[in-house]
């Protein structure tokens, strides 16, 4: 069998300000990725589309204002479903990759979408949780990308909050903390979902185990 490929997704999706934000309620708008040969023997391959969201069509301002992403984006793109077999079609075939990602936002949103729209969710259980990985590296706890990639001593290229250039700098920081060796990073283990993380320790708790 031919050597697993990292795919590196970012998604960007439905917002609303403080207050009115209901994280069940968000839908992917754009779906950013990479195709990454972890041995450097082929080139990264990368993936864009806009999504356009079926539950809240309209974008709220908040939104375009964090995303830059306009009315007319989404208003263009096709919807999830379709969207989403573009981006499967772009990929190939979706057990010959790890799922990584900054968090474990992505694959929850994703799942999310694809019950909404009523495909399968693809991907195996072995995903890589770049910010839980990448952080420790460089000495600080898990946080966000911006803050990771400042620690990193890399500056942001690109528009934050859009996807394609959250992913390209999201494997400019796992590159960092692997000082290029991607290899090693895909002999990582899969990273548990947060349910089934290990809390830290609290003093006097006893066990180092959460519920
Ligand atoms: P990111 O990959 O960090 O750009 O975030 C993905 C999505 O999470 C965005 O498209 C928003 O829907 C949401 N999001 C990120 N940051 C914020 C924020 N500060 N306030 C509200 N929603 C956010
Ligand atoms: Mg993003």
């Amino acid at each position: 069998m031919e050597p697993k490929k990292l795919l590196v997704v970012d998604l960007e999706a439905t917002c609303w300000e403080r207050g009115a934000h209901v994280q069940e309620q968000m839908e992917t708008i754009e779906i950013g990725a990479l195709l990454v040969d972890p041995s450097g023997g082929v080139p990264t391959r990368e993936f864009q589309c806009f999504v356009r969201p079926s539950r809240f069509p309209s974008l709220s301002a908040f939104c375009t204002q964090l995303t830059s992403i306009r009315q007319e984006d989404v208003d263009a793109a096709e919807p999830f479903g379709a969207a989403f077999e573009a981006f499967l079609g772009w990929l190939g075939e979706p057990r010959g990759v790890r799922f990584a990602s900054w968090g474990d936002y992505d694959r929850r949103q994703l799942v999310r979408d694809c019950e909404l729209s009523g495909v399968p969710y693809p991907f195996l259980d072995d995903t890589l949780n770049l910010k839980h990985i990448c952080c420790p590296k460089f000495g600080m706890k898990p946080g966000g990308m911006a803050q990771a990639l400042a620690r990193a001593g890399l500056a942001l290229d690109g528009t934050h909050h859009r996807a394609l250039d959250d992913a390209r700098n999201i494997l400019r920081i796992a590159e960092r903390a692997f000082e290029g060796r991607l290899d090693l990073l895909m002999a990582c283990p899969p990273s548990p979902p947060p349910e089934l993380r290990p809390r830290p320790s609290r003093p006097g708790s006893g066990h180092a185990f959460g519920p």
